[in-house]
């Protein structure tokens, strides 16, 4: 049974309408929240392409019914393409909900191929990954090539922001992101990226250990002055792009 982190502690100024504690207490009260899933939806962005090795698209389709399996709906950027096709139709399959975010201008059958499931139309690529970003809990990347590490590297600067704190994993399948890691490594090491921002986002390297531990992700502390207006910039970019 999880703990809810946010029910944690009462102040003493909700704690004295009972009348038991005196003013400026912390009470520490431990409240059990129902088991279940901690987010509900998962973005995924993957290649377009299958790759070369059979292991990314099993990798795919183990992370389509893992998501499956523990009850997470797929976000996606729609279409058949490649692990696109293999991960949502694993989903499909294995009845969970699919909803695919396309442009119109991708629309065609020809261009990206079916799309299972709900299918969210939006004007173009920047409100594509606003939309997704916006109707996810947390993202994943399995492999892919410029469009994936876009997608990823784009959630990743945005929790540095302080712009969002939902949890970033890097399904790292038979060492793909390794060069990756080692290069963010020597961003910190080299410093460009803070030491205590490395860990913004976890990796490992199947759907099973990756998902338990984003549902552990705790988000990293921002000090950032800037990242309330941010976030309500944003907030407002993603409100205007939803409602066109
Ligand atoms: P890439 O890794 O370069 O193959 O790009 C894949 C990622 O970019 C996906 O997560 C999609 O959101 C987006 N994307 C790139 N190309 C396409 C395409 N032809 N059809 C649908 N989405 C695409």
């Amino acid at each position: 049974m999880r703990r809810g982190g946010g029910e944690m502690e009462e102040t003493a100024a909700a704690k004295n309408r009972s009348g038991s504690v005196g003013e400026g207490a912390v009470v520490e009260l431990e409240v059990e929240v129902e088991e279940g899933p901690r987010f509900r939806r998962v973005c995924v962005f993957c290649g377009s392409s299958s790759g070369k090795r059979s292991c990314y698209r099993d990798a795919a389709v183990e992370l389509g019914k893992e998501l499956v399996a523990r009850g997470m709906d797929l976000v996606y950027g729609g279409g058949s393409l490649g692990l696109m096709g293999e991960v949502s139709e694993a989903v499909h399959k294995a009845g969970g909900h699919v909803i695919g975010v396309i442009p119109t201008i991708l629309m065609g059958k020809e261009i990206t191929g079916e799309t299972v499931g709900e299918v969210v139309a939006v004007s173009g690529m920047h409100e594509r990954k606003a939309a997704m970003a916006r109707n996810a809990d947390a993202f994943i990347a399995l492999p892919g090539g410029y469009g994936t590490l876009d997608e990823l590297l784009e959630v990743i600067a945005w929790a540095q922001l302080g712009i969002h704190t939902k949890p970033v994993g890097l399904l790292n399948v038979d060492g793909y992101y390794d060069f990756l890691l080692a290069f963010i490594d020597k961003a910190v090491d080299d410093g460009f990226i803070r030491p205590s921002q490395r860990h913004i986002f976890v990796s490992a390297p199947d759907a099973r250990d990756l998902v338990h531990k984003l549902e552990e992700y705790v988000a990293v502390e921002e000090d950032d002055p800037a990242a309330p207006k941010l976030r309500w910039e944003i907030d407002q970019h993603l409100i205007n792009y939803a409602s066109q």
